[in-house]
């Protein structure tokens, strides 16, 4: 029998096609959330608090505000700020003005920050009293930058050689709140976020209206972070990387509590706020919450309002799933993304088969990276990007499809990722028949750690330059506290006794202190492929405990 061919005219369905923008969240949120409430503590130190109302009608002064700044649609305006209730409005504000938000990570080094805020052409700069002296530092370099504002309150306003910089509070103070939100193309960009986690210079990823809408929709249910009016959550995973996982924009939509840390990301000042304000749901890299076990551990107590922990940017070890359900009562909820997808792809979210499995399976379950997000397809596939089966057992690179998945990079004319419709994501991966994604490996020549990236060819490229070493390779161990540290394997030229702490003070002012290797190896010689490449991965296998056994 042959197929039956489509109509030539397809008959189009009669629903309205209103917009998907991200003020529509806040106006969402203000009419049906309007209580709900953002708790913040502050760089200064204090703890703030007030209401969804509150930060909406702030966003509308902001938008004032931009507008008499001559900002226009399309203009890049950008942060440099932790978690808290100021950089929430700039989330609305900016991008519900039909600006784009650009979130800069203050954990890049100087040159990379020079490089994306010229990058970007950023106009303005809206800034934590934190970060001051960092942008400082570049000052000169991104002269550009029309302006900055400092966020804070007038009397907190610090002595400052940065050009035209005003004060946050008293810029708002000044505006009305009767900003009327645009309506405009949905595909227009709202945000953007560079990443370091390929090699070379950082790239941008600019997210639309609709892919943020759409995937604060997609993020919410049970089978993803699962948030509700009745949550309290509290994002450790910061607002300047990938959009704190969507959850600025997810929260409106459920009117759920926020609780902001700031600065404050040590076991300590978490748990204070995780029980004053009875957090029930935490989100955040594994560093962070071996931090906080620690903590718990230290003072004797348990983490009696949580009952869910999202674990995503690197692997969840298998200990911290059975500390969080044995000594706290609280479920890990395993998941993998990229900057490049918005970020959520895969969650590892309760499932039925789980209730039945004895524990211990069920932990090896839950340190698996889950199952995709309706919206989010993947596959994975040989060197000649021939899918391979889902059966837990074949391995291949990983590529990913959707409504929130990157299809180019900023001004970037680089497609090597961009394969017939789908994203390479660089990692490597195996799916078994239930679609449960295990991460096994990475194609990338990165280094992550503590959540941040590191890249193994710049280390690599720093070191050689010394005279006494002919070879280097720079490989990711794993760590107990940062999930990996950089492991330098080096070869000396012939009669150098040159020492570990040589090669460290040779690298000291080449790279950022945290680049710095945990170890240096010094071997007889690199292992090569035919071709002349470095073996990595062999080297990888071969060195990957390095760390722990030496510990
Ligand atoms: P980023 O774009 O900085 O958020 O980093 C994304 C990358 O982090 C992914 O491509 C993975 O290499 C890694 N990653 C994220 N989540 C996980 C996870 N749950 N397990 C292992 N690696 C992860």
């Amino acid at each position: 029998m042959s197929g039956q061919s489509l109509p030539s005219k397809p008959l189009l369905g009669q629903m309205m096609e209103r917009p998907l923008l991200v003020s529509t969240l806040l106006e969402h949120a203000e009419t049906t959330h309007a209580t709900s409430e953002i708790v913040s503590r502050r760089c200064e130190g204090d703890i703030h608090r007030y209401t969804i109302k509150d930060a909406a009608s702030r966003a509308r002064k902001l938008a004032n505000l931009l507008s008499r700044f001559g900002v226009q649609q399309g203009d890049r305006v950008a942060t440099l700020a932790w978690n808290g209730y100021r950089h929430w409005e700039l989330y609305y504000g900016v991008s519900g003005f039909g600006a784009v938000l650009h979130t800069i990570n203050p954990r890049l080094f100087a040159e990379q920050l020079v490089y994306i805020v010229n990058h970007a052409e950023d106009r303005f700069i809206f800034v934590d009293l934190t970060f001051v002296p960092l942008l400082e530092s570049i000052k000169d370099q991104i002269s550009r930058v029309e302006g900055f504002v400092i966020l804070c309150d007038e009397d907190k306003m610090p002595e400052t050689s940065l050009p035209n910089a005003l004060c946050y509070e008293t810029l708002l103070a000044n505006e009305p709140d009767d900003f009327v939100w645009p309506e405009f193309d949905e595909r227009s960009a709202a945000s953007m976020c560079y990443t370091s986690g390929t090699t070379g210079n950082p790239k941008g990823v600019l997210y639309s209206h609709r892919s943020t809408v759409i995937h604060a929709m997609a993020s919410i249910g049970e089978e993803a972070l699962g948030l509700a009016s009745t949550s309290c959550f509290l994002p450790v995973v910061p607002m300047f990387h990938v959009n704190a996982w969507g959850t600025p924009y997810s929260a409106a939509i459920t009117g759920a509590k926020q609780v902001f840390p700031g600065p404050g990301m040590d076991g300590a000042s978490l748990w204070e706020l995780i029980d004053a304000e009875q957090v029930d749901l935490l989100l955040g890299v594994p560093t962070v919450w071996l931090m906080l076990l620690n903590h718990m551990d230290s003072i004797g107590k348990k983490l009696e309002s949580v009952q869910n922990v999202v674990v995503g940017g690197s692997a969840a070890p298998l200990s911290m799933i059975r500390d969080f359900q044995e000594k706290h009562d609280a479920f890990l909820i395993h998941a993998w993304g990229m900057t490049e997808m918005s970020p959520i792809g895969t969650v590892n979210a309760h499932s039925i088969h789980m209730e039945s499995m004895p524990l211990e399976e069920r932990y090896r379950l839950q340190a698996k990276q889950g199952r995709p997000v309706y919206g989010v397809e993947m596959k994975i596939v040989d060197d000649d990007n021939r899918e391979l089966p889902r059966d837990g057992e074949a391995r291949g690179r990983l590529l990913v499809r959707g409504p929130w998945i990157i299809s180019g990079y900023y001004n970037n004319d680089d497609r090597s990722s961009f394969i017939d419709g789908w994203f390479d994501t660089g990692d490597v991966a195996t799916i078994d028949e239930n679609n449960y994604l295990t991460i096994v490996d990475r194609s990338k020549d990165v280094i992550k750690s503590g959540g941040e990236w590191i890249s193994s060819i710049d280390l690599e490229n720093a070191a050689v330059g010394h005279p006494e070493l002919s070879e280097c390779c720079v490989i990711a161990a794993r760590h107990e506290k940062w999930s990996e540290r950089p492991v330098l394997l080096a070869t000396r030229q012939e009669g150098s006794q040159i020492s570990e702490a040589d090669v460290l003070r040779y690298l000291e002012d080449k790279v950022a202190k945290w680049w710095l290797p945990d170890a240096i190896v010094f071997v007889e010689s690199l292992p090569h492929t035919a071709t002349g490449k470095l073996l990595k991965v062999d080297l990888r296998k071969t060195y990957e405990n390095y760390l722990l056994e030496k510990a």
